[in-house]
This record gives C-alpha cells, sequence and structure tokens, in this order.
C-alpha cells in the first residue's frame, strides 16, 4: 500500500514562446496570440528533411525547419536537393503548410526538462 501525502510540486518547462524562420531568420508573428491551450498559432511552413540509405542513420536524418514563406521553403528544398555533401542517394523532403493549430506545438513540442521540488 502506498502511503499519500499531499506535496506542492513546481514544473519546469520548456514552452515554445515564439517562432523564427530558420532561412532567412526573420520571426514569425503568431495569427491569434493565444488559442486552446493557451498557446499562440503561426502560419508557416513546416520542412522535413530526411533520406533513406541503409543504416540506423537514416533514422537520425530526421532534421525539422519552420519556413516562414514559400519563398523561404522554395530556396530550403533547393538548397537541400542540390547539396551533395553526404550519403544521401535517397533524400526525402517533405513541406506542410501549417496555419493555426498543430499537435506536437501543445504536447510533443514542450520537451519536458522537469525539475521538482518537495516543499
Ligand atoms: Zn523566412
Amino acid at each position: 500500500m502506498n502511503l499519500i501525502e499531499t506535496k506542492k510540486i513546481l514544473t519546469i518547462r520548456e514552452c515554445v514562446v515564439g517562432k523564427k524562420c530558420d532561412i532567412c531568420g526573420k520571426e514569425i508573428p503568431p495569427t491569434v496570440k493565444s488559442f486552446g491551450y493557451g498557446k499562440p498559432l503561426y502560419d508557416y511552413y513546416e520542412v522535413t528533411t530526411s533520406h533513406g540509405d541503409w543504416g540506423n542513420d537514416s533514422v537520425e536524418s530526421y532534421e525539422h525547419f519552420d519556413a516562414c514563406s514559400p519563398n523561404c521553403a522554395d530556396k530550403l528544398w533547393k538548397e537541400y536537393i542540390r547539396d551533395s555533401s553526404g550519403t544521401a542517394n535517397t533524400k526525402c523532403i517533405s513541406i506542410e503548410h501549417i496555419n493555426g493549430w498543430k499537435r506536437e506545438d501543445t504536447q510533443e513540442g514542450e520537451k519536458d526538462a522537469e525539475k521538482r521540488t518537495n516543499d
């Protein structure tokens, strides 16, 4: 049987408080300051690159970028496709237009860096 006691727990988390374009460095302004879980909403392009070459590194090859505009997303994918470094003979790229709510922004996007204190 567990002995239960009520304790005050302090949780410290990394939270998304803004977005910046990975290509031009411009800040991506929120379209709505808060919604649902109290998170701001953004209109941007999420670019994911990876490769499917043989080996475990294909799993680790996933990289995510945020682009503020179609122009920046366009620049990113062109540079990625033309980049001949590395082993990637099976380059993959996906571009998703995010306009508003995104599940990861409210859940997985918050990396728990928890620090608990017992009072
Ligand atoms: Zn940009």
